[in-house]
């Protein structure tokens, strides 16, 4: 074997530079925290390519001296602790003095600053980890970091990067979270030469709010301000009306620094769980202060986890405060109407006639209401509101906009023939209520009515690919999205209107559905587009047509089927199976779990000690 060496510098810092400098995203993260460190008020964050190209980030901090700038491109070389105990007191985003060395490892990076007390600053010139000169110039006081060609000498790590878009995007919803950290900075993002987010640094997190969520999402939410047992909670939280289907919208920030901590998003869902559906989360941004001492922040390389040392007290009293501030205000989604002349001007866009929140309303000679029955796609069918809970029932049982031939009734016959996968099953009864239970020819079937349905109703999307009408909004539906949602509609903005959405930009990160899918639920249109783009926030994009089709389709199959827990009869369960039976693929959801399982007469005969 070979004798140890000790690395060279670059090769040290490329590889400290795998776990700190992971994509573009975590580029922006270290510097614009270098920013906040160095107290500045304004930043400047301008992007090219997604940052794989480009990266600039300009501010109004301390500064650096030319003796300091010489130091700061070695490793461990920090001006935020002296030693190891200084960590339990550590009050910077920073401490390691890693991030300048490992990200001049691998791209060109160029830094120029100047302290306040100077007349004139410095720039440096940094290729492969070392300084490459160091020369004086005219610049204003603050420090500007440009990186260019991102991983150019890494080309594995650089053929890992996903499109412009998907960077750029995940730059921006850092940014935006940034914003929420630190409402006191005035923070800017430009991509492409345009300015694409905007935050006013006033100090006041509602403002950040808006500028993240919109002017809508702003008002509906509710103000925490506690003190409690030494532990400092501030922040809003979404009515329930606002509710999301996934935790990207909990945010958390624990002593100036946004983290991911389960134990505080889990007391956030906690405070709401009578609140929420099953399935939805709340929107929250929450800021806590805590005794430096109670919390350990070096677990993580990018410093995106920390662990609360008291963590039960803590999330005991986040619940506690949240659930208080939730019950005191009307948690009633506001009904007001944005001020349509304003709104005009402001935007100055033309052609729209009505703008704020709304429920969205269709054209009566378009489509009349139609009761829970379009969750499935079927037709309109007249529900007796005597029975409560056959709302749920008339879309299984009415016919089908997808297979008209099949009517209640004659399920046996259809059944029979149509299918040798799944064998005919004779409904017993609903279990939670969430299982069929089912005899058939060879014992008990456990049948998913969620994941079932969700079968039926994504193949019948599929099947129906050709045809794809839309139906007109009466009053359009105002989306005000994030960056990451912002960019899944706007790479994939054709292809939602090829699926029948009519979509138009309104200006900003704010966009109008003017039209939906027929078969989307009446009513849902803006919570159901926004769980759609959530889910394709989660699953990325990159995708092809067909992929794009195809998770759409069970995106929608996974909003618009029945729910576990909702009470169906003996015909609804008996039309559900079959239209199952019915399915090129009966044994699966759309996302690969089993909707039925089975225990066939033979394992009930061994169970009971028959044979
Ligand atoms: P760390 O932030 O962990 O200390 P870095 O490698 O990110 O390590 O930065 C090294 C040092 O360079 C910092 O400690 C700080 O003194 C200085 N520095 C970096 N960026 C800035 C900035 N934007 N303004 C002022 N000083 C900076
Ligand atoms: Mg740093």
């Amino acid at each position: 074997m070979a004798s140890i060496i000790i690395l060279d510098e670059l090769t040290a810092n490329q590889i400290a530079a795998g776990e700190v400098v992971e994509r573009p995203v975590s580029v922006v993260k270290e510097l614009v925290e270098n920013s906040l460190d160095a107290g500045a008020g304004r930043i400047v964050v301008d992007i090219v390519e997604g940052g794989l190209a480009a990266i600039t980030i300009a501010d109004d901090g301390c500064g650096m001296s030319g003796e300091d700038l010489k130091l700061a491109f070695q490793r461990h070389a920090t001006s935020k602790i002296k030693c190891a105990s200084d960590l339990s007191q550590i009050r910077t985003l920073g401490f390691r003095g890693e991030a300048l060395p490992s990200i001049a490892a691998v791209s060109r990076m160029d830094v120029t600053t100047r302290t306040h007390d100077e007349l004139i600053g410095n720039l440096a010139e940094v290729e492969g980890s070392s300084l490459a000169k160091i020369v004086s110039a005219g610049c204003p006081p603050g420090t500007t970091v440009a990186v260019k060609d991102l991983f150019y000498n890494t080309p594995a790590r650089r053929k890992t990067m996903k499109s412009p878009s998907t960077e750029g995007a995940l730059c921006g919803d850092l940014i935006s979270r940034l914003a929420l950290t630190r409402p006191d900075v005035r923070f800017e993002l430009n991509m492409k030469g345009r300015r694409v987010f905007y935050s006013p640094g006033t100090g006041s997190l509602i403002d950040s709010v808006t500028a993240v969520y919109g002017v809508h999402q702003g008002r509906e939410m509710i103000a925490v301000n506690v003190n409690r047992e030494g532990l400092l909670i501030n922040g809003f939280v979404g009515k329930p009306s606002l509710s999301r289907s996934t935790r990207n919208h909990i945010i958390v920030i624990i002593n100036g620094r946004y983290v991911r901590c389960l134990a505080v998003a889990g007391a956030v869902e906690e405070a709401y769980r009578t609140l929420l559906p099953q399935g939805r989360r709340p929107v929250a941004v929450l800021s806590l202060t805590i005794a430096p001492e109670l919390l350990d922040i070096n677990v993580h390389p990018a410093k995106l986890e920390v662990r609360l040392l008291e963590e039960e007290k803590v999330a005991g009293l986040v619940t506690c405060a949240l659930r208080d501030a939730l019950r005191v205000k009307a948690v009633i989604p506001s009904t007001q109407i944005v001020d349509r002349k304003r709104n005009l001007t402001e935007r100055n866009q033309s052609q729209i006639t009505f703008t704020g929140q709304t429920e969205s309303a269709y054209l009566p000679s378009v489509r009349p209401p139609v009761f829970l029955s379009e969750r499935i796609g079927v037709e309109a069918v007249p529900v007796d509101d005597s029975v409560k809970e056959s709302v749920v029932e008339a879309c299984l049982l009415a016919p089908s906009g997808f297979d008209k031939e099949v009517k209640a009734g004659e399920e046996k016959t259809v059944y029979d023939s149509q299918t040798k996968s799944l064998p005919v099953l004779t409904v017993i009864g609903q279990l939670l209520p969430t299982y069929i239970l089912a005899g058939g020819e060879d014992g008990l079937y456990i049948i998913d009515q969620h994941a079932a349905h969700e079968r039926i109703l994504y193949e019948a999307y599929l099947d129906n690919e050709a045809e794809r009408p839309s139906q007109y909004l009466l009053l359009p539906v105002t989306l005000e999205l994030d960056y990451k949602e912002a960019a899944v509609l706007t790479d994939w903005v054709l292809w939602f209107t090829d699926a029948g959405f009519l979509i138009e930009h309104f200006g900003g990160n704010t966009f109008l559905l003017r039209g939906v899918p027929t078969h989307f639920p009446a009513g849902q249109e803006k919570e159901l587009f926004l769980d759609i783009l959530d889910y394709f926030r989660e699953s990325g994009s990159g995708a092809s047509r067909v992929e794009f089709f195809d998770r759409l389709a069970a995106a929608m199959a996974c909003r618009t089927a029945v729910k576990a827990g909702e009470k169906l009869s003996a015909p609804s369960m008996a039309t559900l199976l079959q239209r199952l039976a019915q399915t090129d693929n009966p044994f699966t959801c759309p996302h690969g779990r089993p909707t039925v399982i089975q225990l066939s007469y033979r394992d009930l005969e061994t169970k009971f000690k028959r044979s």
